[in-house]
């Protein structure tokens, strides 16, 4: 297999591929609460753009994709795609990061697939919280799928922002699912892409004051291993079947090993989640572009990727702040 690498010698082998921006629910560290202007019908990326980009990117040396959007399963023939997706020769991993609202009746689907790992995103565990969070009444429908990801036995990963009046009262009890549950809880610093601005002068709870919140009531946590290229800064919690994730999302304490690269649902190519992409796939597909030429353009990119998230914020072009919604990035 060939090998990617930028210009800082870090290996790129995994790409996150938002389908689509339409999102039906409203998180409040995603977007406002009367949504986000969406990305007209034509300017979104075809599933035959996708397939292209995406075996080409394999061909390359990418091999692990990501799912996501806003939220990948209310995009039409979503499956059709996703099967599509599994017969790539070279691509190991397929997954999936979904809110949960429509996940569950797929999950034998998906099971057969080859997907082994969901993350699943779930701020809370509480009914009335969780509608202040994400502005619709669908908490019922999240656990089913968290339920039935148990029980077909797929890896599951719950990711919940922490925020600051808003969930604080529920990272104890979620860290507690890990008791009897294999599964991952990550915690990660909320970040300004919500489709408004920062929420916050200076962010209140970093992967530090996550880590001590946690500590008063689990004194023996203890830091495990974390895996090559992980965002996560891994716990577990003596006894406990799952592990805990921190992850430093907004203090970008992982830069140095970052493997991934994104494209948004309009084609945009990201080489790092801060800056405000790089060039746009869409519309070199669609000047008549070669596969060499699309090659070219991508080694291009990651040639000149920035060192660091610090870096990518500071060349945003017009210097102007972060303030697009994470539903038009993937996260
Ligand atoms: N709709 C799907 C979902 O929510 O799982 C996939 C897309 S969502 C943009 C991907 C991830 O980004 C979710 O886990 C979400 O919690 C996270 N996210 C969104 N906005 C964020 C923010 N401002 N700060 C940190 N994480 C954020
Ligand atoms: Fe939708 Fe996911 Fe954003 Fe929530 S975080 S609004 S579920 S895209």
């Amino acid at each position: 297999m060939p090998k990617l690498y930028d210009n800082h010698g870090r290996i790129i082998n995994y790409v996150r591929l938002a389908v689509t921006d339409r999102c039906n629910l409203r998180c409040f560290y995603c977007m406002p609460e009367e949504g986000i202007k969406y990305v007209p019908q034509k300017a979104l990326l075809t599933y035959e753009e996708m397939e292209r980009t995406i075996r080409l990117l394999v061909s390359m040396g990418i091999n692990k994709v990501r799912i996501t959007g806003g939220e990948p399963f209310v995009r039409k023939n979503m499956m059709d795609f996703l099967t599509t997706l599994s017969q790539i020769n070279g691509l190991e991993r397929i997954n999936l990061t979904t809110n949960g609202t429509l996940t569950a009746p797929l999950i034998p689907d998906l099971k057969k697939l080859g997907i082994r790992t969901v993350n699943l995103s779930l701020d809370c565990l509480d009914k009335a919280r969780f509608f202040e969070i994400t502005r619709r009444d669908e908490y019922d429908n999240v656990m089913h799928t968290f339920q039935q990801l148990l029980s077909h036995g797929i890896e599951t990963k719950i990711n919940a922002v922490v925020m600051e009046g808003k969930n604080i009262d529920d990272l104890i009890p979620m860290a507690r699912l890990t008791k009897d549950n294999p599964v991952s809880i990550r915690f990660i610093e909320e970040m300004p892409f919500n489709g408004e601005g920062a929420h916050y002068q200076k962010l209140t709870w970093n992967h530090k004051k996550i880590l001590a919140h946690l500590k008063t009531a689990f004194p023996n946590i203890t830091k495990l291993q974390d895996p090559p290229n992980s965002t996560a800064q891994h716990y577990q919690i003596p006894g406990h079947q799952g592990n805990i994730g921190i992850i430093a999302a907004y203090s970008r304490t992982f830069c140095g090993s970052c493997n991934r690269i994104r494209i948004t649902p309009k084609g945009m190519l990201k080489t790092c989640l801060y800056d405000d992409g790089v060039f746009n796939i869409r519309d070199i597909i669609r000047s008549g572009a070669s596969d060499h030429q699309l090659k070219d353009t991508f080694l291009e990119a990651l040639g000149n990727r920035a060192k660091d998230g610090f870096e990518a914020e500071q060349k945003r072009s017009f210097g102007l702040p972060i303030t697009e919604s994470m539903a038009s990035i993937g996260g």
